[in-house]
């Protein structure tokens, strides 16, 4: 299996080329050449398979430059029992009748981020010795919260790696800040920065591919790659659990065999639920994906349109993890579903740096509107959605699940498409306390973040995560704050050259 450049056709790397990496030379997004092909005899026989089984099945697919001992090194370590407070890994929860919800959230930092970046110091470490020897890899992260903790706990003392994550100083929940200022590693730095995550996003790309820059660090013998969804080793661990929910509701008895389902996904850098678009391309009986977003409904407009514009407000929202107006992976759909027109694509990508928008084809977005739905939610309804299917369901969500249980109710009642649904639940309740107490009982005023978690377990009963529980006692070991012109400079002291 090789891989290609969304803006340029001509690049064949191998998957440890590709995850090293990170981000193409000139920019573009690698993704596959081709698609494995999975049929439903091949998924029905994953039905009696673990996670992990299920994993490595799908995975190989993809890692062919992986040896059997490797992946079985990669998958066993990222997804070991201590690591994940469920046996599934990630359990299919039937709430009411077609109505099911994907929890991807029992790993180490409670956000599903963890599915992937539990796996990626892995491939790429592995990938490292394949194709840069000796190399110590620094990471640079970009995060509107979950990925920067995900990525921190993923990636702390992993041999020949660094990591520095910046995030925006007021875009994180006070839970998720805490997370990432009291990190523990001998190998992680921290940093705040003045202003949103694009521009976080933005800066982590130009200092990527600056050339100066990555000369100097190649001269220490250090060499830079990303654990953004921009990199396809973050992707490809996503398409497994789409298999596995399948897999999950054959064996509930939900659907037969080949039935196909809808997924419903909360979304923000377009990598989830382009996880998802990959294993319907691969046979798995996907009929729609829905993307739901939050107020900052940039792919709503676009999905309905084909006008992508990122020239408008800007909102901070109580699902800070979907706060976001460039959606990376939106560029790696765009590819595939142009016929693998790179230079279309690298047109759009021009257009929209340039001018912050542009318009694909009517015949391009009738073709994407075939396979995606699109949605919005106020911060008004996933108050209410969190209350009303706790009240109902005695189902208790976050406030980004929240969003896409509310698009898809949405969906439902505009198309009377019912048939068997799975809903993404991105991140444990207790992640974003504040805004789950505030919508059950609008009883979190004056409270600490601790009390929340407590008031909130006391008024719910739902378990409270002990990753989070043992936060309450850890010391804040980075505070620091820079602009995000000063980025590049911050970097080098971070790293101490
Ligand atoms: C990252 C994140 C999302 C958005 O996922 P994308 O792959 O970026 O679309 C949604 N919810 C939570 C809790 C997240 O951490």
């Amino acid at each position: 299996m090789l891989y290609t450049s969304t803006r340029d056709n001509s690049i064949r790397v191998s998957a440890a080329q590709a995850i090293a990496q990170g981000i193409s030379e000139e920019g573009g997004l690698f993704v596959p050449v081709e698609l494995p092909q999975f049929s439903i005899e091949k998924i029905s026989s994953m039905v009696s398979m673990s996670y992990i089984d299920r994993a490595k099945t799908v995975l190989k697919e993809f890692l062919t430059d992986f040896t059997e001992d490797e992946l079985n090194y990669c998958v066993e370590g990222a997804y070991a029992a201590d690591k994940f407070s469920s046996s599934k890994i990630a359990p299919t929860v039937n709430v009411d009748g077609n109505k099911n919800i994907l929890e991807l959230w029992h790993g180490p930092t409670c956000a599903f981020k963890d599915m992937a970046l539990q796996l990626l110091p892995y491939l790429m470490t592995v990938s490292a010795k394949k194709t840069a020897d000796g190399k110590t890899i620094v990471i640079l992260v970009a995060t509107s919260g979950d990925t920067g903790k995900a990525a921190l706990e993923g990636f702390k003392n992993v041999e020949h790696t660094k990591i520095l994550v910046f995030y925006p100083v007021d875009g994180v929940s006070p839970m998720q800040k805490l997370q990432m200022t009291t990190q523990e590693g001998d190998n992680v730095a921290v940093c705040a920065i003045n202003g949103n995550f694009d521009d976080a996003q933005s800066a982590v790309k130009s200092i990527f591919t600056n050339a100066e820059i990555k000369a100097q660090l190649a001269e220490k013998n250090m060499m830079f790659s990303s654990a953004n969804s921009i990199n396809w080793g973050r992707l490809v661990p996503q398409i497994v659990y789409y298999f596995s929910t399948y897999c999950d509701m054959l064996e509930m008895g939900k659907i037969n065999a080949g039935d196909e389902i809808n997924v419903v996904v909360p979304t923000g850098n377009f990598g989830n639920i382009l996880a998802g678009y990959y294993a319907k391309k691969m046979g798995l009986p996907i009929k729609k994906l829905v993307c739901a977003s939050n107020s900052n409904n940039v792919l709503t407009d676009f999905l309905k349109t084909g006008t992508y514009n990122k020239n408008r407000d800007f909102y901070t929202t109580t699902s800070p993890s979907m706060d976001i107006l460039i959606s990376s992976n939106l560029e790696r759909l765009l590819y595939h579903m142009s016929g693998e027109n790179a230079e279309l694509v690298a047109d759009l990508m021009a257009q929209l740096n340039e001018k912050g928008e542009y318009t694909v084809s009517d015949e391009l977005i009738a073709d994407i509107k075939k396979v995606f739905s699109a949605g919005f939610t106020s911060e008004e309804s996933v108050d209410s959605t969190i209350k009303s299917h706790f009240e109902k369901f005695s189902y208790l969500c976050d406030t980004h699940t929240a969003v896409a249980v509310k698009v898809y109710d949405d969906y439902v009642a505009e198309t009377g498409d019912d048939i068997p649904t799975v809903i993404d639940s991105t991140a444990s309740p207790y992640k974003f306390s504040a805004s789950v107490l505030n919508a059950v009982n609008g009883n979190a005023a004056e409270l600490d973040e601790f009390e929340m978690v407590d008031e909130l377990n006391k008024v719910t009963g739902a378990d409270v995560p002990k990753p989070l529980a043992s936060l309450k006692d850890k010391a804040v070991r980075f505070t620091d704050v820079c602009n995000k012109e000063d980025m590049s400079q911050m970097v080098f002291k971070l790293l101490n050259l």
